[in-house]
């Protein structure tokens, strides 16, 4: 098993898209009251006093859309300053992130993820459940805005969905050529919401490939990322393309992450909620953090175990919770 050293943390539930995938229009998600959220201070405090000391250096901000939290680039800073943080990175829709960029990178944010489902503006609006202006225009002005101020190498996201985004894959793998840009085609997770798109709503990644072998030919990259990626490249691309396959291919014996949500309880994986430590509430109370370093340290012992023995792919219907409310 890798060593368990990277925490992603959502810092809220919310969002300003609804994607069909993750939190489709008309479905009543109960958000987290503002005072339920961890504060800043406490997040210091978790990562600081509790993950650290536990051996974590990666860190990851995301939600729902981490870019509508107050007081985020604040965080960063903080986050940034701490010595023992080696990565710390953040996952975004990208629709606010022309006016962030700059200031998130000068807080001392080192890498970023965008989604970009499409690149058509009619489809974009259509998966994030857009009726009124296109989005997409505003998106894409994020995206460049986060190549300007030096974001390298910058990951786009892509969740493909059959019928929908699938006969772009070539369109958006030609995004990797030009630019040191890393394309990350993610086969679409049943979580939340199993019934959308009926039976078989992923497209395998090997199917993926073999179209965009077809076309430029395709080798694998020696450019590793800290996650489940399996990363390859068009021949002579300045960018890779990575291919997430947990519906394909089961990647629990690579998985170095746990997750803390933004009401702050600790997600051992993003499959099964069993073993889940409701940190907020220890800290409110007064449980000190050398209790909870002894609590999480113990959950990371078990994680091998939930991983392989409870994988829960949300098919079975006991899995209610969407991405946004997990944070993905
Ligand atoms: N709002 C930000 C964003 O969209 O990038 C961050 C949070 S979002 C939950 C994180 C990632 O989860 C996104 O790349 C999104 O595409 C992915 N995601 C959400 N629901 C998913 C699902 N059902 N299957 C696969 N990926 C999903
Ligand atoms: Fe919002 Fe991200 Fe979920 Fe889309 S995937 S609804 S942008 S949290």
């Amino acid at each position: 098993m890798p060593k368990i050293d990277y925490l992603r943390i959502s810092l809220i539930d919310k969002c300003n898209f609804r994607c069909q995938y993750c939190m489709p229009e008309g479905t009543k998600l109960d958000y987290v009251l503002n005072q339920e959220l961890l504060t800043n201070q406490e997040i210091l405090a978790l990562v600081q006093d509790v993950f650290i000391p536990l051996g974590f250096t990666k860190f990851r901000l995301t939600g729902g859309e981490p870019l509508l939290r107050p007081g985020l680039v604040d965080l960063v800073r903080d986050l940034a300053r701490l010595k023992a943080t080696e990565d710390l990175a953040l996952t975004t829709n990208g629709f606010l992130l022309a006016d962030l960029a700059q200031p998130l990178m000068d807080a001392g944010l080192k890498r970023i993820n965008i989604s970009l489902d499409s690149l058509n503006p009619a489809t974009f609006d259509q998966i994030i459940g857009n009726r009124g202006r296109s989005r997409w225009q505003q998106t894409w002005s994020g995206i460049l805005a986060a190549h300007r101020v030096g974001f390298d190498p910058l990951k786009l996201n892509v969740v493909v969905i059959p019928g929908v985004n699938d006969t772009e894959v070539l369109d958006l793998a030609a995004l990797s050529i030009e630019r040191n840009w890393h394309i990350r085609f993610i086969e679409f997770m049943p979580i939340g919401n199993p019934e959308l798109f009926g039976d078989k709503a992923w497209i395998d990644s090997v199917e993926l490939r073999r179209l965009i072998r077809q076309k430029w030919g395709l080798v694998e990259s020696n450019i590793k990322g800290n996650g489940p990626a399996d990363v390859f490249q068009i021949p002579d691309a300045k960018g890779t393309l990575g291919f997430i396959s947990q519906m394909s291919e089961c990647f629990c014996d690579r998985c170095n992450r746990v997750r803390l949500s933004a009401d702050g309880w600790l997600r051992p994986c993003l499959l099964n909620e069993t073993g889940q430590i409701d940190l907020k509430t220890a800290l409110r109370s007064g449980v000190d953090t050398a209790d909870l370093q002894r609590q999480v340290g113990q959950l990371l012992l078990l994680k091998p175990e939930i991983n392989f023995k409870e994988r829960d792919s949300g098919t079975s219907g006991t899995y209610t919770r969407t991405m946004s409310q997990i944070g993905g």
